[in-house]
């Protein structure tokens, strides 16, 4: 079979497959310690299963406007404003299959062949395959652990050209949990505006912070760079969704517009029923947020001391999100090499830094209990100790 060019130049996603594999050894009876999915291992909280329910039992079983049910668009429209400071209305809203399928709409939406789209390495492994599936170019800008992983102003500007039409920007980041000031972000806005790009930013782990990190969504700086931004978004994360898939695009109403144009042709409406949840997500109750966000601190503080107690890995303290990304270079391994051994000698998987445009390091998850990121701990230990 003759497939189109487009799909070889992708490869399927990394952190899917790793998870997959895992999954399938834990099938087999294998006692695996997982660290590789991006997902909370929390239920969703109660009261939004029950407001999908309610909407199940009503019969909200219908096709619906392929944008979103009004009721939700107004109300993540209101979030944006409130939590935000994004002046959007519902139509600045479209509700989407989730944070990826929104990224995927933006980039069908605004990307044609020969656009650059700018991309800062560790990143998240979607954004530069999503853009080539556009026939857009990313142009990756690689970071490092001593600027705590985040493109500068300079580096941004010397990565425009002419044929640069958007800029990826992500905090708290997947995978290196590293959160951009606001002052930062403020001086990256500044970049934008100056040279007439788009910014797109990615923040679907805007409510797991810790030590009172801030988060600063760039569109709230001022109405230029307000003009320039588009928001990707989500209820994955904050509210242990990730299989509901629920996620949302804001910014101009003709993008937004393009976008459901897409979307009419392609998946229609999202799971009408599921819709329901998503507002009662938004407008009941956020101690469930504030909840996971506590455990996952307790987690995060346990997984670093242990990985920072192994001699040859090295990690830095993220911010945000529920992700560690330790520099394994002085074990002489590469990512790859790293964690296929370790997960078929020890039994712990863990995603290669590869995947993320950082070949020198891997990512693991606590988004976990804390009974098997002990374990893990102990295994990833033995495995380094044996190895160097
Ligand atoms: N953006 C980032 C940075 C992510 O890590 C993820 C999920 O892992 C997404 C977007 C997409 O999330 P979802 O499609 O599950 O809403």
């Amino acid at each position: 079979m003759k497939l189109a060019a487009r799909i070889g130049q992708v490869p399927p996603s990394l952190t899917l497959a790793i998870a997959a594999k895992a999954k399938a050894l834990k099938a087999e009876g294998i006692d695996v310690c997982s660290f590789s999915a991006g997902e909370p291992d929390f239920d969703t909280p109660a009261h939004i299963k029950a407001a999908a329910e309610k909407a199940l039992q009503e019969g909200k079983t219908k096709y619906g406007p392929a944008a979103g049910e009004p009721k939700l668009r107004e109300a993540i429209a209101r979030k944006l404003r409130e939590d935000n400071g994004l002046c959007y209305n519902a139509e600045n809203v479209i509700v989407t299959n989730g944070g990826k399928h929104s990224l995927f709409n933006l980039m069908l939406a605004l990307i044609e062949t020969g656009d650059e789209v700018i991309i800062p390495a560790p990143y998240w492994l979607s954004y530069p395959e999503m853009v080539k599936l556009a026939e857009g170019t990313p142009v990756i800008v690689t970071t490092d652990a001593s600027g705590g992983y985040k493109i500068t102003p300079d580096q941004l500007r010397s990565a425009i050209t002419p044929k640069t039409k958007l800029f990826v920007l992500n905090s708290p980041s997947n995978p290196t949990g590293m959160i951009y000031t606001p002052e930062e972000i403020k001086a990256l806005a500044e970049v934008v505006v100056e040279n007439n790009i788009w910014v797109v930013s990615d923040e679907i782990y805007e409510k797991i912070l810790y030590d009172g990190a801030e988060h600063l969504s760039i569109g709230a700086i001022g109405p230029e760079i307000f003009d320039r931004t588009i928001i990707s978004n989500g209820f994955a994360k904050a509210y242990s969704m990730t299989g509901w898939r629920l996620g949302y695009l804001a910014g101009p109403v003709e993008l937004i517009k393009a976008a459901t144009t897409i979307q009419s042709h392609s998946t229609s409406n999202v799971c009408t029923f599921a819709q329901y949840g998503a507002i009662a997500a938004l407008e009941g109750s956020q101690a469930c947020v504030e909840e996971m966000c506590q455990a996952f601190a307790a987690r995060r503080q346990v997984m670093l001391d242990r990985l920072n107690a192994i001699p040859g890995l090295i990690c830095p303290k993220p911010d945000g999100a529920f992700y560690m990304f330790p520099d394994i270079s002085q074990t002489g391994m590469k990512s790859m090499e790293f964690c296929n051994a370790l997960l078929e000698s020890h039994q712990v998987a863990a995603v290669p830094g590869i995947a993320f445009g950082a070949d020198d390091c891997i990512r693991l998850s606590y988004a976990t209990d804390m009974a098997s990121i002990e374990k893990g701990m102990d295994r990833l230990e033995k495995f380094v100790r044996e190895k160097t």
